[in-house]
C-alpha cells in the first residue's frame, strides 16, 4: 500500500508492507458494524424457551446441536475480526457467569445497529461510545439499587427456580425440575462459608468440586448426583475384587512395569536357563513393587500410569482392585477427595500417602464398566453422571446442567435476583429513557439508543415465540410503568402474552444481567470506535480455515508481523 504524496509526481511513499489492505472512514465502520449485526442475527432466533436449537456440522462431519449461543459461535468458523470480537463477548460471559451467552450477544448487536441510525445522521461515534458508556453505568446502578431482590443464599426454593430458569431455554427443559434438584443440592454441598474480617460471612462456591460426567443411554431423568468421583475406567484385572468396603486407596503416578531403557540394548541369552533367569528376575521387580503396595496398607492402587499383567496378576492375588491409566486432572481430584498423596516414585509409598472412602466399586454403566470412588473423606467431591437418549441429548444435556451448576453458584456468591423474560429489561430501558433528559446534547440521543437496544431483549423473546412485537412492546411499556419500582412484567412466551412472570418464578441471578449488560457495552464500544482496518497480507494456504489449536491460524503466521494480533481473538 502506498501513501503518495499530491503534490508533484514524486515516487509513492511505502508505508505499509505489500499486499497490505486499508479500509478507512466510512467503509470500515460498515463493514465492522454488518459482520457484527450478522454474528448477532445468527444466535438471535436461538433466545429463550421458544428459541430454536441450531445443528452445527463441523469440517470431519461431527454434529452438534445446541441452543447455546456461546457454543453455537464457538463451533463456527468466525472470520471477519468485528465479527470474532462478538464471539469473544459470548466467550467471556461464558466464562464469567456460565449463562446469558446468546442475550448478551443480542445486546451488543442491537447496541450497535441503534448506533449505526446515530452514525446516519452524522452524529460521531466518540459520543455515541461515550452516551453508551454513561447510560450503561447508570443501569448497572439501577439494577442493584431498584430493580434487583436481595435473596438468601441458601433458599432451596429461589435456588430451585433459577436453575430450572435457566434450563427452560434448553433441550432438557421438561426434566428441569428433576435436574434443579441435583444441581442444587450437588452445588449447596460444595459451598463453603468463609468467615471475613468484617463480620459478615462470604459464600464460596468451587465448581471444580463437582464433576460432570456423561454418557448416552438410558434417559434424562435417569441422571444421578453421586456422592464421589466416577472414573470412566474399568478395574484392570478379571480376578480383582470389583468391590472394596473402607477403601485404602494409593495414587500413583509410576507405571507399575520394568521400564525400557532409553539406550537400544541387546542381550544375547545362549542358553535357556538364562532365559528364565531374565523373566524370573523382571517377576520379582514387579513382585516387590506389588510386595510394597501391600506393605502400606492399600487396597485400592489408582494408577495414572500402566499396569504389567504380571503386576496385575500380583496384584489381585492380595486381593487389591487396581485401575490404571487415570487421567491427570481426575488424579487431581481423586486426591482432593480421599486425603491421598500422589506417589511419584513407588519406593516412597507409605500408609500415610493412602486416602480413604467408604466404598469403591465397579459398576455397569451401558456396555461400559466404570468405577466409582464413593463416600470420600472430603464429603465436597461429587459428581454428577448425566444420562440420556443419544449422544447430541446427552452433550447438551451436559451443557445445560453447567449453565444451571453456574447460575446457582451466581446467586449463592452474590445474592440478588432479577426477574426474567426481559421484563427486567423493559424496566431498565424505562428508567434509562427517563433519566437520558437529564444529559445534554448528543449523548441524550445515545443513552435514549441504549434504551432502545434494553427493549430488544423482550421483543426477541416475543418474536421468538410467534408474537406481535408491536402490541408485545405497547403493552410491555404500559404494564411495566404501572407495575412500580420492580420489574415483574415480561413476556411470558410460553403463554404467549405479557404477563406477571415473578408469579410464574421466572428469576435470573443479577450477576447475569451485569454481566450482560458491562460486555455488551464493551464490545459495541470497541467495534464503534474502530475506523480504520489494516489488514496484513494473507500469506499462502490462508484459504484454508484456521484449525483449533495450529497456532498461527488463517492469519499467516509469520508473514502477518505487527498485525497478527487477529489470533489474540480465536
Ligand atoms: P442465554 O444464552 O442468553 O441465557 P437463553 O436461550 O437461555 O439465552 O434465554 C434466556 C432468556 O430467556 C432470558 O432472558 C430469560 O429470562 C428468558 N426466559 C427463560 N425462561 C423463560 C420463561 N419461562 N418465560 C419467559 N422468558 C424466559
Ligand atoms: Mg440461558
Amino acid at each position: 500500500m502506498s501513501a503518495g504524496n499530491n503534490q508533484g509526481q514524486q515516487v509513492p511513499i511505502l508505508v505499509l508492507k505489500e499486499g497490505t489492505t486499508e479500509t478507512r472512514d466510512k467503509d470500515a465502520k460498515r463493514n465492522n458494524i454488518t459482520a457484527a449485526k450478522v454474528v448477532a442475527e445468527l444466535v438471535r432466533t436461538s433466545l429463550g424457551p421458544r428459541g430454536m436449537d441450531k445443528m452445527l456440522v463441523d469440517s470431519l462431519g461431527d454434529v452438534t446441536i445446541t441452543n447455546d449461543g456461546a457454543t453455537i459461535l464457538k463451533e463456527i468458523d468466525v472470520q471477519h475480526p468485528a465479527a470474532k470480537m462478538m464471539v469473544e463477548v459470548a466467550k467471556s460471559v461464558d466464562n464469567e457467569v456460565g449463562d446469558g451467552t446468546t442475550s448478551s450477544v443480542v445486546l451488543a448487536g442491537a447496541l450497535i445497529e441503534k448506533a449505526e441510525e446515530l452514525i446516519d445522521k452524522n452524529v460521531h461515534p466518540t459520543v455515541i461510545v461515550d452516551g453508551y458508556q454513561k447510560a450503561s453505568e447508570k443501569a448497572l446502578d439501577m439494577l442493584k439499587e431498584d430493580i434487583a431482590i436481595k435473596s438468601n443464599p441458601e433458599d432451596k426454593t429461589l435456588l430451585n427456580k433459577i436453575a430450572v430458569t435457566s434450563m427452560a431455554s434448553k433441550l432438557v427443559a421438561n426434566d428441569a425440575q428433576e435436574l434443579s434438584n441435583i444441581v442444587v443440592d450437588a452445588v449447596l454441598s460444595v459451598a463453603e462459608k468463609l468467615k471475613e474480617d468484617r463480620g459478615e460471612d462470604k459464600i464460596k462456591v468451587d465448581i471444580d468440586n463437582i464433576k460432570v460426567e456423561k454418557k448416552a443411554g438410558a434417559s434424562i431423568h435417569d441422571t444421578q448426583l453421586i456422592h464421589g468421583i466416577i472414573l470412566d475406567k474399568e478395574v484392570v484385572h478379571a480376578a480383582m475384587p470389583k468391590r472394596i468396603d473402607n477403601a485404602k486407596i494409593a495414587l500413583l503416578n509410576c507405571p507399575l512395569e520394568i521400564e525400557k531403557t532409553e539406550m537400544s540394548a541387546e542381550i544375547r541369552i545362549n542358553q535357556p536357563q538364562q532365559m528364565q533367569k531374565f523373566l524370573d528376575e523382571e517377576n520379582r521387580m514387579l513382585k516387590s513393587m506389588v510386595d510394597k503396595i501391600k506393605s502400606s496398607g492399600a487396597n485400592v492402587v489408582l494408577c495414572q500410569k500402566g499396569i504389567d499383567d504380571m503386576a496385575q496378576h500380583y496384584l489381585s492375588k492380595e486381593e487389591i482392585l487396581a485401575v490404571r491409566r487415570i487421567k491427570e486432572s481426575d488424579m487431581t481430584k481423586l486426591s482432593k477427595a480421599t486425603g491421598a498423596r500422589i506417589i511419584t516414585n513407588i519406593d516412597e509409598l507409605s500408609s500415610t500417602d493412602l486416602g480413604s472412602a467408604e466404598l469403591v466399586e465397579e459398576r455397569k454403566v451401558e456396555t461400559d464398566k466404570w468405577v466409582f470412588v464413593e463416600g470420600c473423606k472430603n464429603p465436597n467431591a461429587l459428581s454428577i453422571l448425566v444420562r440420556g437418549g443419544s449422544q447430541r441429548i446427552v452433550d447438551e444435556a451436559e451443557r445445560s446442567v453447567h449453565d444451571a451448576i453456574m447460575t446457582v453458584k451466581d446467586v449463592i456468591e452474590y445474592p440478588y435476583v432479577i426477574v426474567g423474560g426481559g421484563a427486567t429489561e423493559i424496566a431498565m430501558s424505562q428508567k434509562i429513557r427517563e433519566w437520558s433528559g437529564s444529559l445534554s446534547g448528543r449523548e441524550q440521543l445515545a443513552a435514549e439508543k441504549f434504551a432502545d437496544a434494553l427493549e430488544s431483549i423482550p421483543l426477541v423473546l416475543a418474536e421468538n415465540a410467534g408474537m406481535d412485537i408491536i402490541d408485545t412492546q405497547v403493552q410491555l411499556r404500559a404494564k411495566s410503568s404501572s407495575s412500580g419500582r420492580k420489574a415483574r412484567y415480561g413476556v411470558d412466551v410460553l403463554e404467549g402474552k405479557v404477563a406477571d412472570l415473578a408469579s410464574k418464578s421466572i428469576y435470573e441471578p443479577l450477576l447475569v444481567k451485569e454481566q450482560i449488560i458491562k460486555s455488551a457495552t464493551e464490545a459495541a464500544s470497541m467495534i464503534l470506535r474502530i475506523d480504520n482496518v489494516i489488514s496484513a497480507s494473507k500469506s499462502k494456504g490462508a484459504g484454508a480455515p484456521p484449525q483449533p489449536g495450529a497456532g498461527a491460524g488463517g492469519y499467516g503466521g509469520g508473514g502477518a508481523g505487527g498485525y497478527g494480533g487477529y489470533e489474540d481473538m480465536e
